[in-house]
C-alpha cells in the first residue's frame, strides 16, 4: 500500500522512477541543461555534443539519441495483466464499489469493470422482472466514478442472458462444463462437435442497445471512454455475436478458453485475435489452477477443491452462480464456498497466474466477481477483501519491479495492435521522435506506445520527460544511456527533454 496514485499509475502502469529526482527544468518552451552537466554521472551528458554545452540551448546534436524499438508492453514491462470484475451493477457484486474500487486506488492500480447495462439503468420503477431484488437507484454515478479513477469500463450485456452456447475455438460440448445447464442449451451440434446457436434479436438488444446506452451514459463525463471490449455472460462466446461486435467497432472480447486444460491461459504478446483472448476465472473451483489435481500438474494449496460441479450442471438443476452460503448451506452440488477455501489455495490461484503471465511475457486476464461476505447471497465465487488485498499487494510489487503493466483490457488491446500498426518514428535533431502520418490502422488503435531509446555515444544524461503537443509523458531510465519513453504515434513529434 502506498499513496502512489500519481501520474502514470492508473493508465499506463509506468512509474516515473529514476530520472525524475532533483532535476529542474528551466524555461517553458525548451529546457535547460543547467544543473545536469557535471552533476550527474560525471557530466557525461554534455560531452561536447550539446551545441557547445551552453545552458539553455536545449537541443542535443543529431547524435544524441537513437531509437531501438517499440517496447512489447507499456513502460517496457515484461507482461501485461488485467483484473476484471464481472456483473457490475448487479446486486450480487456491489462489493466492487465498496472494496475493489478503493483498494485498487490505494495500490495505485487500475482494473476492468464489466457492467450489466440494464442493471446499472434499473430503478425500483423499471425493474425488468429478473431474478434479482431491486435496490432502487440507478448506478451510473458509481460507474462513472470507477472510470474517473482510471479504470476501464465495458459492457457485460444488457441483462446477462446466455447470448448463446457456442464456445469459440476447439472446445467441444463434452469439454464444456456448462453444457446443458440453464445457460448453454445447445440448439444444434455441428459435425466438429461445436455448439452453434444464433439469436440475432438477442444480439441487438444485449450487445447493440447496451453499447448505445453505455456510451450515452459515460461519454458526457468520460470523453475518453472507447467502448472497445465486451465480456460475454457465462463466458459463452458466439461467432455470430462476435461478428456483430466487430460491426459495432469493438476491438476484442473475453472469449477463448484453452482447449487443452494443461495449457496456461495466457495470451502470447503477439496474439492475433482480440476476440480470442485467454483468461482465468476466480474462484478456485473455476480456475485453471485447480483443474489438474489428479495429475498433480496444478492445484498447489487447493486440495480437495475440484473443478466445476459437473453432475449437477449436467442435470440442468445447477446454477452456475450457486455456492453454499449461510442461507443455503445445503445447496447440494454447488462448488465449495469460497469462504471455505484455504487461503493457500486462493493465493495460489491468483498469484501463480501472475507468475505464469510474467514467465510467458504475454497478457493474463483475471476474472473476479463480487466480495465475501457482502455478495455471498447470489455472488459468484466471491473473494474476501483480505484475500483481494493480498493479491493486489503481489500485483503492485510486480508492477513496481517492472514485470507487469497493470491495466484494463482496452488499453492492452490497443497497445498490442498499435505496436504493429504504427510505423516507428525516426529521430530528428537528436532528440525528437518524428512520427509519419499514421496509417488507418494506427489511428484505429490509437494509444500511447512506449519506445526504447538510447544515447548514440553511450553518454548517460538525465532524461526528464518527453513532450508531445505540449503535454509531458512518462520517461523511465532503464540503464546507462537507455530509456523508455511514451508517445502517441498519431500526434506528431515528441521531443525528449534533458
Ligand atoms: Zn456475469
Amino acid at each position: 500500500m502506498s499513496g502512489a496514485a500519481g501520474s502514470g499509475t492508473s493508465g499506463g502502469g509506468m512509474t516515473s522512477g529514476a530520472g525524475m529526482g532533483g532535476m529542474s527544468i528551466v524555461g517553458a518552451g525548451g529546457m535547460s541543461l543547467a544543473g545536469s552537466g557535471g552533476a550527474d554521472a560525471g557530466g557525461t551528458n554534455t560531452g561536447g555534443t550539446n551545441a557547445g554545452g551552453a545552458p539553455g540551448t536545449g537541443v542535443p546534436s543529431t547524435s544524441m539519441f537513437k531509437l531501438q524499438s517499440a517496447a512489447t508492453w507499456r513502460g517496457n514491462a515484461t507482461a501485461a495483466y488485467s483484473i476484471i470484475h464481472d456483473d457490475v451493477c448487479d446486486d450480487s457484486a456491489v462489493g466492487v464499489f465498496s472494496s475493489a474500487q478503493p483498494m485498487l486506488k490505494a495500490h495505485g492500480l487500475s482494473a476492468g469493470f464489466g457492467v450489466i447495462v440494464g442493471e446499472c439503468d434499473k430503478t425500483a420503477s423499471n425493474d425488468m422482472g429478473d431474478i434479482d431484488a431491486n435496490t432502487g437507484n440507478k448506478k451510473w454515478d458509481e460507474v462513472i466514478s470507477l472510470a474517473a479513477d482510471g479504470n476501464d469500463i465495458f459492457s457485460h450485456s444488457w441483462d446477462h442472458p446466455c447470448i448463446d452456447g457456442f464456445v469459440k475455438g476447439t472446445k467441444t460440448i463434452a469439454q464444456n462444463p456448462f453444457a446443458g445447464d440453464s445457460c448453454g442449451v445447445p440448439s444444434t451440434v455441428t459435425g466438429d462437435g461445436l455448439t452453434v446457436y444464433k439469436d440475432t434479436t438477442a444480439e441487438q438488444h444485449e450487445i447493440g442497445d447496451a453499447a448505445t446506452t453505455l456510451k450515452a451514459k459515460l461519454l458526457p463525463t468520460v470523453p475518453e471512454f472507447s467502448n472497445d471490449f465486451f465480456i460475454f455472460p457465462y463466458d459463452y462466446c458466439n461467432v455470430s455475436a462476435i461478428a456483430f461486435l466487430k460491426s459495432l467497432g469493438y476491438l476484442g472480447a473475453r472469449c477463448g478458453i484453452p482447449a487443452d486444460t494443461s495449457m496456461v491461459p495466457v495470451s502470447p504478446n503477439n496474439f492475433a485475435d482480440g476476440f480470442n483472448v485467454f483468461y482465468d476465472v476466480f474462484g478456485p473451483a473455476y480456475s485453471h489452477y485447480v483443474i489438474d489435481i489428479a495429475s498433480a500438474k496444478r492445484g498447489g494449496g487447493c486440495t480437495p477443491i475440484v473443478q466445476y460441479c459437473n453432475a449437477t450442471y449436467a442435470s440442468g438443476a445447477g446454477d452456475p452462480g450457486c455456492k453454499a452460503t449461510a442461507a443455503k448451506p445445503d445447496d447440494a452440488g454447488c462448488c465449495p464456498a469460497t469462504s471455505a477455501d484455504p487461503t493457500s489455495c486462493i493465493n495460489y490461484v491468483n498469484n501463480q497466474y501472475v507468475d505464469d503471465t510474467i514467465a510467458a511475457g504475454g497478457w493474463g486476464i483475471r476474472e473476479f466477481h463480487g466480495f465475501h461476505p457482502l455478495d455471498d447471497d447470489g455472488g459468484f465465487e466471491t473473494i474476501s477483501p483480505a484475500d483481494y488485498g493480498t493479491h493486489l499487494d503481489y500485483v503492485k510489487a510486480k508492477r513496481d519491479a517492472g514485470s507487469l503493466w497493470v491495466s484494463g483490457p482496452s488499453p492492452v488491446l490497443r497497445y498490442r495492435f498499435a505496436r504493429d500498426a504504427c510505423a516507428l518514428p525516426t529521430v530528428t535533431a537528436g532528440n525528437t521522435l518524428h512520427f509519419p502520418a499514421p496509417s488507418a490502422n494506427c489511428s484505429k488503435y490509437k494509444t500511447i506506445l512506449s519506445y526504447l531509446v538510447e544515447t548514440t555515444d553511450a553518454t548517460d544524461p538525465v532524461l526528464v520527460s518527453v513532450k508531445q503537443g505540449g503535454k509531458s509523458l512518462p520517461v523511465k531510465k532503464l540503464g546507462v544511456g537507455h530509456y523508455v519513453v511514451d508517445a502517441d504515434p498519431t500526434l506528431g513529434d515528441a521531443v525528449l527533454s534533458l
